[in-house]
């Protein structure tokens, strides 16, 4: 939604939570996103400013999204073992901390492909490994080459960089105002945490590490540790 008069002390959030502030044409605008899992009904854009509050209601409706059918030869990545298990725990508290990452700065919000290939997954499907039901895919598969250079979609800095039981190598960038891109199953990571990136920057390469059926990258965005579809940047 656009904001009028919007200076740094206005506070605009969506459903309670923080939205990603950015500036574009000379208009400043509040971006939120709705989680797949989100139910059915109206979600509120909060705007307060000067002692007074703004309320603008969104419609969320029903969205059947299709599925997806996959094998994957190593049955430890749909059924891990104990061991696995506490891997992927721990994993879980990096990968949150990384999600819900803030920074005060505003995102250029106009990003660029990463690689530039066929798009094998859309956002949203609902996925089936090995005939089991995961988590719904809630990022982009973008098929290149395995070795492929991944760049930087925007100006960020990197927030977490590593092995994932699931993700494989990957890598979080964090863009401002908690627009945070995130980059899986790569081959090799050519960042870590600290480093400043401008937009095209080398991040590493594609690759097919992690919980995959071949080489992609697995290109995912969230604004305030909510995921979304990451085409509504992309040009
Ligand atoms: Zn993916």
């Amino acid at each position: 939604m656009d904001l009028k008069n919007y200076t740094p002390e206005t506070r605009i959030t969506f459903d309670n939570r923080k939205t990603t502030i950015f500036k574009q044409d000379d208009a400043w605008y509040a971006l939120a996103a709705i989680p797949l899992k989100a139910k059915p009904g109206t979600y509120d854009f909060k705007i307060q400013q000067d002692g007074s509050t703004r309320v603008s209601g969104v419609e969320v409706r029903d969205k059947k999204y299709q599925e997806q059918h996959m094998t994957i030869k190593n049955k430890r990545k749909v059924n891990p073992n104990e061991q696995d298990m506490q891997r992927i725990t721990s994993e879980r508290v990096l990968k949150r901390a990384a999600k819900n990452h803030w920074s005060d700065s505003y995102p250029d919000v106009d990003l660029i492909w990463p690689v530039s290939g066929e798009i094998s997954s859309i956002y949203g499907l609902r996925r089936f490994f090995n005939e089991q039901e995961r988590n719904p895919h809630n990022g982009l598969d973008i098929a290149a080459p395995e070795g492929t250079d991944i760049k930087a979609p925007a100006d960020g800095t990197v927030i977490e960089a590593g092995d994932f039981f699931f993700s494989g190598n990957m890598v979080y960038v964090d863009h401002g105002q908690g627009l945070i891109s995130l980059y899986a199953h790569m081959s090799r990571i050519d960042v870590k945490p600290g480093d400043e990136l401008r937009r095209g920057d080398n991040l590493g390469a594609v690759g097919q590490t992690g919980r995959v059926t071949g080489a992609h990258l697995h290109f995912a965005v969230m604004t305030n540790g909510i995921l979304f579809d990451p085409l509504y940047l992309l040009p």
